[in-house]
């Protein structure tokens, strides 16, 4: 009997290998740790884990976003935020991934990107500037730009919707 795992996530591009499995279940693990499991915060985070590897060795480096809310905490005078946009995963992973020595040397590959949302455009561009992570498939379960989509598979609902692409389930 396989393992019960969560939802299979899509992949651009589309004929990228198999997302490995352990990616959204470190994602979900990372959001029970964290106590963002609610609706709300289904909706206001998005969770990535990337897969490094080394000499056959897997790491997963998993992060989520920081809100606009979060950032005007910290710095409630907004001046340094006037777009009003937070600071996306994928910016937060790619700055602590870009220090290390390993990574830039090419010793450690980073060899799939999970996104609970896939990657907005300016991450998109972002991570396609930088040779050692644009090549990287990418895995995610909401493509939130599509409105029609998001409406047919999540009833319009995000939160809901990836809550329940982490439900169980037989593959
Ligand atoms: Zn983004």
């Amino acid at each position: 009997m396989p393992n019960p795992q969560p939802k299979r996530p899509n992949s651009y591009p589309a004929d990228a290998p198999p997302c490995d499995p352990q990616l959204p279940l470190h994602a979900l693990a990372h959001r029970i740790k964290h106590q963002l499991t609610s609706a709300e915060a289904f909706s206001a985070y998005n969770v990535n884990v990337w897969l490094l590897t080394n000499r056959g060795q897997a790491e997963y480096v998993v992060e989520h976003n920081k809100t606009i809310a979060e950032l005007e905490t910290k710095h409630p005078a907004k001046a340094d935020n006037p777009a009003k946009v937070g600071l996306h995963s994928e910016v937060l992973v790619a700055d602590r991934l870009y220090r290390r020595r390993d990574v830039l040397s090419g010793e450690t590959r980073v060899a799939q990107i999970f996104t609970e949302r896939i990657p907005c455009s300016e991450c998109r561009a972002f991570l396609s500037e930088i040779p050692h992570f644009k090549d990287v498939p990418k895995y995610y379960y909401l493509a939130y730009h599509d409105k029609a989509w998001q409406k047919k598979q999540g009833g319009g609902n995000w939160g809901a919707f990836l809550m329940d692409c982490y439900r169980l389930r037989a593959t």
